[in-house]
């Protein structure tokens, strides 16, 4: 099969096994072979962020991965209570966006998107709502690949009585997680990002007790309710509504191939992808959007060069055509590009797309090294 080295934001390149694990022969989604992959996949969730499994379960749902924002955030405020959302980046501004579809009392806490939000101030917001019974933000807020303190913010959360949930989505399997030692109360993923398996399949990881406890919670959305769906989960095996049975079967290989791999292996190849990255964009002269230190060690928002030659659409055509998919954004009113280090990939796959790009660069007139205004 042709292999494509997908530099986007997810989903990310899977490997042809993952693939060819879809080929399955048919079966109803009812059978217990079914609902006993599930099980096992719930349990080996879990242990991805070393959850105990006496206090964390794993409710799978049939969708993307804004599910899970939706998901958590209707299903986990008690009545009369509010959210605090810690945004400093879109994936943060689409939970802000959620809370306002459901007219739920909300604080927007915005900080800019390049920089990190500053814990003296989501402390005295805390101070003054003692109302706040949930602190969301996200971990690595993949517009711009900053990577936001967790385990302070949700320290923070825990000491004003608040539960914390967390938008792990594009860490979760790759940047290593420690639910309990990082102070998380929830978080999500979805199966095409770091496990490298097909869209169509999303989880949240959380406290079993608080879901429980939620079963008296205002109910919000009927095909998201994390409580009904755990309460199906724990009585028949099942997901409530047909789940997306060709992707289930692709993330159990994806599972078994992470634990193959291993927890701290993997993470050292996306920290050697990441790392061919910068090597390569500072090679040609390009700009970083976010600290270096800042960043989450993988994705790269890079800043679009001063050069009247650079034409974005034209340079990605040329790298798609040849195997390599990068990835458009405006952060704020920056035009940006994002190079990610998510997948089945390797520091070879990225040193060859470097030479395709510089191919591009040379053949649309772009000065090298690229300039900037500044
Ligand atoms: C990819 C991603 C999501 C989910 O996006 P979908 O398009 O719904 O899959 C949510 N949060 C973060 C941080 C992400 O990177």
């Amino acid at each position: 099969m042709k292999r494509n080295i997908l530099l986007n934001p997810g989903p990310a390149t899977t490997t042809d096994t993952v693939k060819m694990a879809q080929v399955v022969p048919d079966i109803c989604p009812r059978e217990k072979e079914f609902a006993s992959m599930m099980k096992q996949m719930r349990k080996d969730l879990v242990r991805i962020v070393h959850g105990n499994p006496e206090q964390y379960t794993a409710v799978l749902f049939c969708g993307s991965g804004t599910l899970n924002l939706d998901v958590c955030i209707n299903s986990l405020l008690p009545a009369d209570k509010k959210i605090l959302v810690v945004n400093n980046g879109a994936y943060s501004a689409r939970a802000v966006e959620i809370c306002e579809y459901y007219g739920l009392p909300h604080i927007n806490l915005k900080f800019p998107v390049d920089e990190l939000p500053k814990i003296p101030e989501i402390e005295k917001v805390l101070q003054e709502n003692p109302e706040i019974a949930m602190v969301y933000t996200t971990h690595n807020e993949t517009g711009t690949g900053i990577l936001n303190p967790v385990r302070e913010i949700g320290a923070l959360a825990h000491r004003y009585g608040a539960i914390f949930v967390v938008d792990t989505t594009s860490t979760f399997a790759m940047r290593p997680i420690d639910i309990e030692a990082d102070n998380i109360d929830f978080c999500m993923a979805s199966a095409q990002k770091g496990l490298m398996s097909m869209t169509g399949l999303s989880w949240v990881v959380g406290k079993t007790q608080v879901i429980q406890e939620s079963a008296t919670y205002p109910k919000r959305s009927y095909y998201c309710n994390l409580y009904l769906q755990y309460d199906f989960f724990e009585k028949t095996g099942e997901m409530h509504f047909t789940p997306p049975v060709q992707t289930v079967y692709a993330t159990r290989q994806a599972i078994e191939e992470y634990f193959a791999e291993g927890e701290m292996e993997k993470w050292a190849r996306h920290t050697a992808v990441f790392e061919a990255i910068h090597k390569g964009l500072s090679k040609l002269g390009f700009r970083d959007m976010i600290k270096r230190e800042w960043q989450a060690g993988l994705v790269v928002a890079v800043k679009y060069p001063a050069d009247v030659n650079w034409d974005f659409e034209k340079v990605h055509d040329y790298c798609y055509a040849r195997g390599f998919t990068i990835y458009p954004g405006k952060i704020a009113d920056q035009n940006t590009f994002r190079l990610c280090a998510l997948g089945a990939i390797t520091p070879k796959d990225i040193e060859d797309f470097f030479v395709v790009l510089e191919e591009a660069l040379i053949t649309f007139g772009v000065q090298i090294p690229v300039c900037y205004e500044e």
